[in-house]
């Protein structure tokens, strides 16, 4: 059921976003602050606006993809959101969403925040696997779901609009652990006639084999009981990581990577129970 939108901003994610509305067959309004922009959009079908507050006042439905918060405070200014959904894909911090719900709430505008875990080649591709966390109201979201769902899959993850940020950066900060990771297993080959194309695949082997842990600590957390099915004990990892540290002094590589994690688990080891697995590492960093 194609339906009428606007879309603020259009950069490389918005850009794409549009191109997904205008195929399916829906009525698109745009805007970006550089005009030229919109300009192959328009020749795709598109309704260009002069302005945002033109563009807010076509639709009821208005969906922003814009650089950052303060950009989102910039554009919107101005423009009348009285009875208005307010669909936010903008990155920002779960309190800047919170704070943004709350502003739109006061517009009298209806408020549903996004974060996107895709990139612009993936918008439009539902093989790629690319999809939206979204949290703040649930009526809108029930509302706009079909709609919403054109360019890339819908997560709903809560009333609490901070919650699509919070779930946004949770996932990308676990990734950038695991690239982490990855750079010092590729430095450790770096001197040595290796191939880091012979490496790369069996890395991505093992990280897929080891990502499931994540269910038991998830199990653990729950339970209270970090030593359920563990497998690895914390004593017996503490206890290999000088082997880690001395093998990347011999190869020349820099632990700085690995070592704050070693420091963490040496702690809880310290403090807690040798018998849990590395779950205990959690409540260290949290204050
Ligand atoms: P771009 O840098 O390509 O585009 C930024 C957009 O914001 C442009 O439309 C730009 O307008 C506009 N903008 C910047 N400042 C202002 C302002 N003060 N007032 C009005 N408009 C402004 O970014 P993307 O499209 O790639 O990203 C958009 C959002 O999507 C970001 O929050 C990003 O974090 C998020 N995102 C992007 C991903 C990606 O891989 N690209 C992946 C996941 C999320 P102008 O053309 O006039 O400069």
């Amino acid at each position: 059921h194609p339906t009428s939108l606007t879309l603020l901003g259009l950069g490389a994610m918005g850009t794409a976003l549009a191109r997904t509305w205008l195929a399916a067959d829906h009525t698109l309004t745009v805007w970006n602050r550089t005009p030229t922009r919109a300009a192959a959009l328009a020749a795709e079908g598109a309704g260009v606006a002069d302005s945002a507050a033109e563009a807010v006042a076509a639709n009821s439905l208005i969906v922003v993809c814009l650089l950052d918060d303060a950009s989102v405070q910039e554009a919107l200014t101005g423009t009348d959101l009285t009875g208005k959904d307010l669909v936010n894909l903008t990155t920002s911090t779960p309190a800047q969403a919170r704070a943004r719900a709350e502003w739109a709430r006061e517009r009298g505008a209806r408020y549903l925040d996004g974060g996107i875990m895709a990139v612009p080649p993936m918008v439009g591709v539902p093989e790629a696997g690319g999809y939206v966390f979204y949290s703040g109201s649930p009526e809108l979201f029930e509302q706009h779901r079909k709609t919403l769902g054109v360019p890339l899959g819908t997560r709903y993850v809560g009333r609490d609009a901070g919650f699509a940020a919070l779930h946004d950066v949770a996932l990308l900060s676990a990734m950038y652990g695991m690239l982490a990771g990855a750079a010092h297993a590729f430095a450790l080959i770096r001197k040595e006639d290796i191939d880091p194309a012979s490496l790369a695949p069996l890395l991505a082997e093992w990280l897929t084999a080891m990502a499931p842990s994540v269910h038991r600590t998830a199990d653990q957390l729950r339970s209270g009981d970090y030593t359920k099915e563990v497998v690895s004990t914390l004593a017996m990892q503490v206890a290999g990581t000088p082997t880690f540290l001395r093998t990347a002094e011999q190869q020349g590589v820099s632990p700085e990577l690995l070592s704050p994690y070693f420091a963490l688990m040496r702690r809880r080891l310290a403090d807690g129970d040798g018998a849990e697995d590395l779950t205990g590492v959690i409540d260290l960093l949290v204050h």
